[in-house]
């Protein structure tokens, strides 16, 4: 299990190890084919700033070669804001005394009903906070069947569960799991997550196992910026974990996001770092040329612009017009968010940017559309 490899690597040697890269190291990482653990921590080095055209042109060159001129599409539901933990950077916290939703089915069905009248949505990603008493994984795979007859992609982004649970729910059509890890550094873990069973951090990072083991399809990963100082470090630890399933579930597709925290405008938690946009291009860069193959996803956290210009230097999937509050699209429409969502074009603003960029949105799954065009072939 992951848990016990990240146990070898040290967090302090390993951030010493990203400041001490050099120019040198930098050139040699971007000559490689396939670049390894060291070659990505030299590209997110400071050293590597000077080479961040070099950078953007081959994470241009990988993306195009893997993924086309494709963008694949997806909207997030929250189907509940009822949770039990209390993440010190997060409204939907248990101490935060605001109605709580849990969507009946008759309410998600609805919800499902008015993504459709947004846009083409096949991908959807189903979101929950962690209440397994009140809505448990058996309340999710009712989500999941009642998602069927309208979309043919179906994501969920919700607590860590068992082997026994991953399996069930792809019974009911998940092809695919998102799970941010927040941050790997474990001795900073609690500070964040100080109760419930998001304070688990082994149970979190094996998370990722028990997908693999269960087979699910598709494996989504984060750090949550703001909470590390040293985000590069954080990354290096997501890079060494994606590394490390590609080669343990090498059948799984996987896919990456950077979600950045911005100061909060009321006495809300502030991040301990602001990423800037152009550590954010570094970053996205580094894994491009690092991992050809993984999706990276960019959300409406982002802004518009940041958006488009990396649709088409690495980004491969983006969400929008998303809401991040239950029942958002129909039900309630004016309940509290969980985070500030930076674009808020609609989603046909946002397909004519990417069309005018030269960006085909797609709005199945990468591997589905892949298959179909196969098929057709
Ligand atoms: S981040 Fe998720 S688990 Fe943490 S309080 Fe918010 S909804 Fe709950």
């Amino acid at each position: 299990m992951f848990y016990d490899e990240i146990q070898k690597i040290s967090w302090d040697e390993t951030t010493e190890k990203i400041y001490k890269k050099t120019a040198d190291d930098v050139r040699r990482a971007l000559r490689k084919d396939r670049c390894d653990v060291e070659d990505f921590m030299a590209m997110i080095s400071p050293a590597a700033e000077p080479f961040l055209e070099q950078m953007a042109f081959l994470s241009r060159k990988y993306t195009l070669e893997r993924f086309g001129k494709t963008i694949s599409m997806f909207i997030p539901l929250y189907i509940t804001n009822s949770c039990t933990n209390s993440c010190v950077y997060c409204g939907f916290h248990i101490q935060n005394k605001m109605p709580r939703t849990i969507l009946t089915e008759k309410q998600i069905e609805d919800e499902y009903k008015a993504i459709k009248k947004i846009a083409p949505f096949e991908n959807i990603l189903l979101v929950t906070g962690e209440n397994p008493a009140k809505a448990d994984a058996k309340y999710i795979a009712r989500a999941l069947d009642i998602a069927k007859p309208y979309f043919s992609n179906l994501k969920i982004e919700v607590m860590p569960l068992s082997v026994e649970d991953y399996e069930m729910l792809t019974h009911h059509g998940m092809n695919g799991v998102i799970c941010f890890q927040e941050t790997y550094n474990e001795k900073n873990y609690n500070i964040y997550h100080p109760r419930g069973m998001k304070s688990k951090y082994d149970w979190r990072v094996n998370g990722f196992d028990r997908m693999g083991q269960a087979g699910v399809h598709s494996i989504g990963m984060g750090v949550l910026i703001g909470l590390e100082k040293e985000f590069r470090t954080d990354i290096t630890m997501m890079a060494y974990h994606l590394r490390y399933l590609e080669k343990h579930y090498w059948k799984t597709k996987y896919s990456v996001n950077f979600p950045r925290m911005r100061p909060a405008e009321n006495e809300g938690f502030q991040p301990n770092v602001i990423m800037t946009d152009k550590q954010l291009a570094q970053i996205t860069f580094a894994m491009r040329i690092f991992d050809h193959d993984v999706d990276i996803s960019y959300s409406t956290r982002e802004p518009a612009f940041i958006r488009d210009n990396m649709a088409t230097l690495g980004v491969t999937t983006m969400s929008a017009q998303s809401k991040t509050n239950p029942g958002g699209y129909y039900t309630y429409p004016q309940a509290l968010d969980q985070f500030t969502v930076n674009d808020e074009r609609t989603a046909t603003e946002i397909i004519s940017s990417l069309k005018k960029l030269g960006r085909e949105p797609v709005w199945k799954d990468w591997d589905a559309s892949f298959d179909h065009i196969k098929m057709a072939g």
